[in-house]
Formats: structure tokens, C-alpha cells, sequence
């Protein structure tokens, strides 16, 4: 792959014909010579756009400057200060939309792959880490709870016990992670990378708790009134799955992308009998949606033995949400996109299992309140679609486990109301971000989120009376 200035370096990857029969990442990485060639095609401009693109405004120009002249490992500390899941995010960042949009090559040529090189700096920095001294440190701070483990808890949580704080990780599940494990797949995201993210976390101190379902196991307020926390951030996400409200949506064979990719990727389906967890895949599959679970849902159906699978979706290719990448890989790998087809009925067969999609064909109207133009049936007749397996990707929203019945005030369709700047809700004390709060999101919003919470935990337990420090150091050598 020869390196041109014009062009944002390839990133190396794994052939379509042999990455869509298994789970192992799709790109394999910048080497050093590859990444200091795209760092260098930064302009530098003295106004660096790009990190307004930026929600947690990464110094994006620095860490360049810091890659293109290989001080690698700078060029690491100086985007972690910013962003505490930079291997994650160089991974999973829709950059195109935000950094990379506003980079200034992108006006004639093509825009720096920033992304990229944040995924190789912290790839670099996880092979050449040195070993940690032994004793931790231990924290002098009052506790402080965190409810669930996604990016917006990792995040609250890392920078809380970095302030000095005891933090403990409240998880439904029986692994931490949220969404980067149980939802984004191993050949997008490997597991490895997030062990190691919430390894460090562990290794400053922070506890983590798993299959502990907050509001129902422990209710929230037991966290703050006789637990010994003095605060709390929720970070729960959205992981109620959108239906479509059609007949036949009930028959065998019809999943949401929720369970489906649960079963795959925390489930280990893909190893079954040796995992405990079966996953039914047919021959045919459709995807209905076209954001990135909808992407991930028919990519991993494929690497799960389908033949034929395909994204039915009622707007077009313009409005999807999924990441250009994603797309991309997607349409090397075969799925086939039906687009402007909107399912009506699910069809089953006489043993209740799923056998077609019934899909009324579309055209596009004026813009909605989403701001895409409006999907509008036409006159055709409907079509039917024969599978035996249909995979439900449409959008999630918040549970109201947590809420229902308290003192937490939420919006009509269930997301957490919070102060905006400091993340605290409508009860003293109890803080929120990430999907919880926005609705289905993205991780860097909820990293950011995490990160503004934590500041304002900070804030305000540092000015209560009786905080524990005295303004001396926030840690102790254990
Ligand atoms: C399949 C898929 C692919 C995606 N791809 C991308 C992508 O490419 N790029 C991108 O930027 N974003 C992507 N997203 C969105 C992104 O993953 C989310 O915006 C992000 O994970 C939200 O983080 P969070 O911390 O708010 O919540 P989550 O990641 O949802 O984590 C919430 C955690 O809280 C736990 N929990 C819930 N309720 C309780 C309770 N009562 N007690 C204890 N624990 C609880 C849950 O089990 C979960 O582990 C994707 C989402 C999905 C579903």
C-alpha cells in the first residue's frame, strides 16, 4: 500500500473474503513508519479546528506534532490527559463526523487520520508499558458509588480514584464494560484492550462489583443513606430495545440486536456447546436499522454462518447513522442494503418460526423532527423478503428500573434530567451521564460526561465539611 500525501494512509486490514468468516479485529494497526507519514500531513494551522470537533477537545494538533516526529509515548501522555479510553475511542470514534470533519486537508484532499493514529499511539503505549510499582495507592477520599460500568462509569470512576476518592463499580451484568462488551463485537473492538482498560482501573483502586442490579438488588437510596457513599453516579446507558410494533414481531427467530449481540459477544455463542449460550442463526437473515448496531448485528450474523444477510432499512443510504467504516467493511463483506423499505409484517411458519418480511417500498419526504428526510410509503405493492432470522436494530432507550418510584426526575421517553455542566440530578448528591441521561449516544459523549461528573463529584464533596483530607495529598502509599 504505497503512502500518499493526498490521502489518509490505509489502514492495514484483514481481506473481506477471509475477516467475514471470524471474529479477530478487522484492522490490524499503523506501523511506526505508516503513522509518523500520517501525522506529518497535518498542516499544523495556528488555529487547530479540528479539536473543536473534538467533545473532549483531545490536543489534537500536539499529539501529532508529538507522532510525527515519533515521541510516541508524549504523544500518548498528551491525548490520555484529555481522553481516558483512547484505544477505545481511536477504535470506535465516528472521527468522521467530528475532528476529522473539520480538519482542514479534508478541504481538498483528505482529512488526517486522527483516529487512526490515537488507536496507534495507545496500542503503542499498551506494548511498551513498563511495569507499575507494587504499592498502590491508597485512597484517603470519601466513597463514592458508581452504577454501571460502561464508558461513562469507567471514565467517572477512573477520574474519581485518580482525585483520591474509594470507588466502587456497581454492574448488573457479570462482566464490566457495558455496550464495549456485551454490544460492540470482538472484531471491531477485542476484548483484550477493554480487559485492559478496566485492569488499570482496577490496579488504582478502584473495586468493582459485578451482577449487583441497583434499584433492585441494592435500592439506590441504601447506597447513599446506609452504605457509606457519599455520592453516587448513574451510569446505567440505554439498553431497552425499540420494537417496531408489527404483527409476527413475537414469532421464534426474531431477536432485538440487543439479545442477539449479547449472546454473541458476553455470552461467547459463537463457541457453543462449549459456551452455555445457544444462538439460533438461519440461512437469511435481515438487519432491520442502519446505525452502527444494525452494522454490527448483520456483520457478526454473517460470522456466525449466514448466507445471505441483509439491512432493511425505510430511509436511504444519506440518512443512515452507522460510521463510514463500519459501512464500508460491511458492503466488502456482502451484506446487501435494502434501502427505502419499510417492514410491515413478520410472515412465520406453521411451527411459529420466522420464514418472511413483509416491507412496504418507501420515498423520502420533507425532514422530520430528526432532521432526515421523512420516509413516505409509495404505491407499490409490498414485497416479501424470505428468512429465517430477523434481527431488530431500530434504537434503545433508558430502563426505568432505577427511576420508578423515586426521586429522580426523567424525561417523557425515560432519560435522567441533570444539570447540564455538572451532571447532578434532580436528587442532592446523585450525578448521571452517558446514554442514560442523552438516549443512545456514543462513547466519547459518555466518557465526557463521566469526566464532568467526576469534577463536579469533586466540587462537591471537597467543600463539605468533614472531608477527610485536610488539603494534604489525596492519596497514601498503601
Ligand atoms: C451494538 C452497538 C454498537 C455501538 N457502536 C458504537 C461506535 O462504533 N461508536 C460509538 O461511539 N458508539 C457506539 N455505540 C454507542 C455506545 O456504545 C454508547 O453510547 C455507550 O456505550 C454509552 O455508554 P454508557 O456508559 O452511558 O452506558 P453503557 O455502555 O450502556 O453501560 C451501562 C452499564 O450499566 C449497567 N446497568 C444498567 N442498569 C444497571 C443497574 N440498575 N445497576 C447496575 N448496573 C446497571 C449495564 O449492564 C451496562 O453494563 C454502540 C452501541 C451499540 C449498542
Amino acid at each position: 500500500m504505497p503512502l500518499k500525501p493526498d490521502h489518509k494512509t490505509v489502514m492495514p486490514h484483514q481481506a473481506a473474503d477471509e475477516r467475514a468468516h471470524t471474529f479477530d479485529e478487522v484492522n490490524t494497526g499503523y506501523t511506526e513508519a505508516r503513522a509518523q507519514f500520517e501525522a506529518s500531513r497535518c498542516l499544523q494551522c495556528q488555529e487547530a479546528v479540528c479539536e473543536g470537533g473534538c467533545p473532549v477537545r483531545v490536543p489534537i494538533k500536539a499529539f501529532l506534532r508529538c507522532v510525527a516526529e515519533g515521541r510516541f509515548q508524549e504523544a500518548f501522555d498528551v491525548v490520555k490527559k484529555a481522553n481516558p479510553l483512547p484505544a477505545i475511542c481511536g477504535r470506535v470514534c465516528p472521527q468522521e463526523t467530528q475532528c476529522e470533519k473539520l480538519c482542514h486537508m479534508a478541504a481538498r484532499f483528505e482529512p488526517v487520520g486522527i483516529g487512526h493514529l490515537e488507536r496507534f499511539v495507545s496500542d503503542w503505549e499498551r506494548a511498551h508499558r513498563l511495569p507499575r510499582p507494587t504499592a498502590p495507592l491508597r485512597p484517603v477520599r470519601p466513597r463514592v458509588a458508581i452504577v454501571g460500568s460502561g464508558p461513562s462509569g469507567l471514565t467517572a470512576a477512573g477520574e474519581l480514584a485518580r482525585l483520591g476518592y474509594r470507588v466502587t463499580i456497581f454492574e448488573a451484568l457479570h462482566e464490566p464494560g457495558g455496550v464495549l462488551r456485551y454490544g460492540i463485537p470482538e472484531f471491531r473492538l477485542p476484548k483484550a484492550i477493554l480487559d485492559d482498560e478496566i485492569a488499570q482501573l482496577q490496579a488504582s483502586g478502584v473495586e468493582i462489583v459485578c451482577n449487583v442490579v441497583i434499584g433492585k438488588t441494592v435500592p439506590l437510596d441504601q447506597l447513599l443513606n446506609t452504605m457509606g457513599y457519599h455520592a453516587v453516579f448513574i451510569g446505567t446507558g440505554a439498553g431497552l430495545p425499540r420494537f417496531l410494533g408489527i404483527p409476527g414481531e413475537n414469532l421464534n427467530g426474531v431477536y432485538s440486536a440487543n439479545e442477539f449481540l449479547t449472546r454473541i459477544n458476553l455470552m461467547k455463542a459463537y463457541q457453543f456447546p462449549e459456551s452455555h449460550t445457544p444462538l439460533k442463526v438461519g440461512s437469511r437473515v435481515a438487519v432491520v436499522g442502519a446505525g452502527n448496531t444494525a452494522m454490527d448485528a448483520a456483520r457478526s450474523a454473517l460470522r456466525m454462518g449466514a448466507h445471505e444477510v441483509r439491512i432493511v432499512y425505510r430511509r436511504s443510504e444519506a440518512e443512515m447513522s452507522a460510521r463510514v467504516e463500519e459501512y464500508a467493511h460491511a458492503k466488502e463483506e456482502g451484506i446487501i442494503f435494502q434501502w427505502l423499505t419499510n417492514p410491515i409484517r413478520v410472515v412465520g411458519n406453521d411451527d411459529g418460526w420466522v420464514a418472511g418480511l413483509e416491507c412496504q417500498p418507501q420515498r423520502l419526504g420533507e425532514p422530520d423532527e430528526s432532521g432526515r428526510a421523512r420516509p413516505i410509503p409509495t404505491d407499490d405493492p409490498p414485497v416479501l423478503i424470505p428468512i429465517d432470522t430477523m434481527v431488530i436494530a431500530i434504537g434503545t432507550r433508558p430502563n426505568r428500573l432505577l427511576t420508578k418510584g423515586g426521586d429522580l426526575q426523567t424525561t417523557s421517553w425515560g432519560g435522567l434530567i441533570v444539570n447540564e455542566d455538572t451532571g447532578e440530578t434532580s436528587q442532592p448528591g446523585v450525578f448521571a451521564g452517558g446514554d442514560a441521561v442523552t438516549g443512545a449516544a456514543t462513547v466519547i459523549l459518555a466518557a465526557g460526561a463521566g469526566l464532568r461528573a467526576a469534577s463536579a463529584i469533586h466540587a462537591r464533596l471537597s467543600a463539605a465539611p468533614g472531608e477527610s483530607n485536610g488539603g494534604e495529598s489525596s492519596h497514601a502509599r498503601g
